[in-house]
């Protein structure tokens, strides 16, 4: 059994990667996706992946996210290694350390945001009660609480993503992935996600989110600039903007009948 505890040694390396690629191959033709990466990302970072459309980024999260293997490299997460497992237990790794967020939501279109929620839990020997209150507490955290029946067509795109964050959240992982979680959102709404995002972070979360927008990227603390699938340059945020002031100068959207 994995445990879904973090358990990151002296050096609070939470994730370590070195010299991974990626080589996709269709037929006769081969992509050189990531070309030699190597980085480390401590518990408790808020880290912003950014670059060109093509330079890498989603091959990279999904390596990281153990839903894809590098074609070379090492990838220890939480201090397992995880080119040595099987498939089960990558599937394991996957639900007990790691939480999704995707640009386009990812839910369930006929299911509840509460159901939505409960998703990962059912791989959890829980009950069924405790399973709801996780769910309940994870959607509180993201204020939803008032939506907890509502189904994704009933919800604005921001509030599906916050169901998305939710769902990510419940099973309490070491991480959280996102890709263009703001991808399809307008901007008051992505500083919102951002608030969220900054709220877990700042309550110990490690986030790993990928986007191309610098205003987005200006919420966390730390940009990785990919190119070509490679690292081009990597530095600290010294300008962090907080999400829940910027939101004061922006207008407001009317959400009523969305
Ligand atoms: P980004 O997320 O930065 O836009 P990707 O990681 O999606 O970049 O893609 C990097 C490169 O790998 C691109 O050239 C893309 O076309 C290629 N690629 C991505 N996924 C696949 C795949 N499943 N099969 C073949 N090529 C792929
Ligand atoms: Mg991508």
């Amino acid at each position: 059994m994995i445990s879904g505890d973090v358990n990151v040694g002296k050096d609070g390396k939470l994730i370590e990667i070195e010299n991974l690629s990626k080589i996709y191959k269709t037929g006769d033709f081969e992509v050189h996706a990531l070309r030699g990466i190597s980085l480390n990302v401590k518990k408790g970072e808020f880290v912003a992946i950014m670059g060109a459309s093509g330079s890498g980024k989603s091959t990279f999260m999904n390596i990281l996210g153990c839903l894809d293997k590098p074609t070379k490299g090492r990838y220890i997460l939480d201090g397992i290694e995880v080119g040595g497992l099987n498939r089960d237990q990558l599937a394991e790794i996957r639900n007990k350390k790691i939480g999704f967020v995707f640009q386009g939501f990812n839910l369930l279109s006929r299911t509840s945001a509460l159901e939505n929620v409960e998703l990962p839990l059912f791989y959890c020997s829980i009950s069924q009660k405790e399973r709801k209150e996780k769910a309940l507490e994870a959607l509180k955290i993201v204020g939803l609480a008032d939506r907890v029946n509502h189904h994704p067509n009933q919800l604005s795109g921001g509030q599906q993503q916050r169901v998305a964050i939710a769902r990510a959240l419940v099973n309490n992982p070491s991480i959280i992935l996102a890709d263009e979680p703001t991808g399809n959102l307008d901007s008051r709404t992505s500083v919102e996600v951002m608030e969220i995002f900054q709220k877990l972070n700042e309550e110990g979360k490690t986030i790993v989110l990928v986007t191309h927008e610098p205003d987005i990227a200006s919420f966390t603390k730390r940009h990785i600039l990919f190119r070509d699938g490679k690292i081009k340059s990597d530095s600290l945020n010294n300008d962090i903007k907080i999400a829940s002031e910027v939101i004061k100068y922006l207008p407001k959207i009317d959400e009523e009948g969305e």
